[in-house]
């Protein structure tokens, strides 16, 4: 295994740490807080006010009051536009200290935060900013008599429930669109990963953004997080994290006001590798595909199948892949693979890699945690595996990969399909039909034909199956946001009739 490097950096300053309601920073009501973790080290970074039922309910107020007579959602898109493009701003003017929160309380890489994951964000806000002024809805042709149009409107009070591992990508994927949408929110980040979803908060408000349109309240899934998707008085629920709590939110939502949800829920992706395919390109991008974020990724080319052709090389270029990686500390620059972001995700993982062994699955590389404190897991590599082991069935969410052989196409497919998700796919081959027939045979949300977790803004993303329902990113997003409302009304004396 490559070498492993102690943390070095010191925490970064935090200036956010209370709940924010109606624009401002608030104690809970119970005056609670909760400690966040360094999971470098599993030490206390800080305390972090605890929200409960009592404060949702304040957030909601305030989000209810801002959509029901506040000037968010009557201004002109292009205002509201205007003040989106200042916030994307703002966020790139902090990118370095945003970076260092994310990385201390997420384990995530700090150059990767400081170059993809808040350039992402600044570009979600300028992509929806854009859409703003843009909404519009149709002209229907009725019969005879009639004239009638559709308004698209923004739905309402939004409560968006986010997971730990993009916190700032997973806070704009919901937040951009709907604040483009004239919608007003209640966020829930991750109770892993608050501090920059609190910062954001802040930085709202420098943008000018109205008190009440965007608040925050940081909290556990059972208390907070179940009373936004209970709450009567909200009109959406968009939440992405496990396919359990996924259910729950559902039922929740059922069970109170009705409110349509949208379920952006667990995976189990494979990756289809044809004997065709450039070898160190394949093994790049299969690599990338299941560690990046140290496989805490909802898209990870979990299950990698490969042409019996090029298996074996295959292999032995991933395995040399896993031995060069470098984890350690997420602010160093030579670090390849950070901590995983908590306890209990970590013992989680070295319990899957146990099952695995006992399964008869043969550990090629890896499968140790490193160091003497933190969350620190070697990338680890599976072959000998099939669909019936649970390594291969359940979503396992970090650093570790189940290598498969096949035959033929057909036979790819059909283990590809052999799962109860529908998140991604890809595909490695130079066979135009070969892609083409398995694209359209795949069912997942996503199929990258030559590469893999290649995002844009503009691309819809969203699973099948028990991956959920609904899409992230793109013009689909927005619409999940607004409603129609139809307006007929009679022509009287038309010269046309
Ligand atoms: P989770 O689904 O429990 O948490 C995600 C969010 O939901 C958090 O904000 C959490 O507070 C909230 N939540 C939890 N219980 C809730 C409830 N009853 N009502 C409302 N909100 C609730 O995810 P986790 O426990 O942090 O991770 C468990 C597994 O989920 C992971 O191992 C992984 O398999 C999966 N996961 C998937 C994604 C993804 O991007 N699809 C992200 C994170 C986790």
């Amino acid at each position: 295994m490559g070498s492993h490097c102690e943390s070095s950096v010191k925490i970064p300053p935090i200036k956010f740490t209370k709940l924010f309601i109606n624009g401002n920073f608030v104690d809970s009501i119970s005056g609670k807080t909760f400690d966040t973790i360094d999971p470098r080290t599993g030490e206390v970074i800080t305390k972090v006010s605890l929200g409960d039922r009592e404060d949702v309910d304040l957030a909601v107020k305030a989000a209810r009051h801002a959509f029901d007579y506040g000037p968010w959602p009557r201004m002109s898109g292009s205002e509201r536009g205007r003040m989106m493009m200042k916030f994307a701003d703002l966020i790139e003017e902090n990118a370095e200290e945003i970076a260092a929160l994310d990385a201390v309380n997420g384990g995530k890489l700090f150059t990767l935060c400081k170059a993809i994951d808040i350039p992402g964000a600044a570009r979600s806000l300028r992509y929806y900013a854009g859409a703003a002024d843009k909404i519009h809805g149709t002209v229907l042709k009725m019969s005879k008599g009639l004239q009638g149009y559709t308004l698209r409107e923004p739905i309402g009070v939004v409560g968006s429930i986010i997971p730990w591992n993009f916190p700032t990508i997973m806070f704009f994927m919901k937040a951009a669109p709907a604040l483009a949408a004239g919608c007003t929110l209640v966020v829930k980040p991750a109770e892993q990963t608050p501090l920059s979803a609190l910062y954001y908060a802040h930085l709202a408000k420098l943008a000018g953004i109205p008190d009440g349109v965007l608040n925050v309240v940081n909290g556990f899934g059972e208390t907070a997080g179940a009373a936004i998707s209970a709450h009567m008085d909200i009109d959406k629920v968009t939440f992405t994290g496990s396919t359990e709590v996924g259910r729950k939110i559902m039922a929740a939502a059922a069970a109170s006001n009705l409110k349509p949800v949208s379920l952006e829920l667990g995976g189990k992706s494979p990756l289809l590798i044809f004997d065709d395919a450039d070898i160190d390109q394949a093994a790049d991008i299969a690599f990338r595909g299941m560690f990046y974020n140290k496989g805490e990724i909802c898209v990870a080319s979990s299950r990698v199948y490969v042409q019996e052709g090029i298996y074996e090389k295959l292999v032995k270029k991933l395995v040399e892949k896993a031995k060069a990686t470098v984890v350690g500390d997420p602010f160093d620059p030579q670090v390849n693979q950070g901590p995983q972001t908590d306890k209990k995700q970590f013992e989680k993982i070295l319990s899957y890699i146990e099952h695995g062994k006992r399964e008869g699955a043969t550990l090629l590389t890896g499968g140790k945690h490193v160091g003497q404190k933190g969350y620190y897991i070697e990338p680890t590599i599976f072959t000998d595996v099939n669909e019936d082991m649970i390594i291969t069935k359940e979503e396992i969410f970090g650093p570790v990969m189940s290598l498969m052989k096949f035959k033929t196409m057909e036979e790819a497919i059909k283990r590809a399909n052999n799962t109860i998700y529908g998140l991604a796919s890809g595909i490695i081959t130079k066979n135009l039909n070969v892609a083409n027939t398995v694209l359209r045979s795949i069912r997942a949300g996503v199929v990258w034909i030559n590469c893999y977790t290649a995002f844009d803004v503009d691309c819809p993303y969203g699973g099948y199956k028990m991956s959920g329902f609904g899409r992230d990113f793109g013009l689909e997003a927005l619409n999940q946001y607004l409603q129609i409302k139809s307006v007929v009304t009679p022509i009287h004396d038309s010269p046309w009739h």
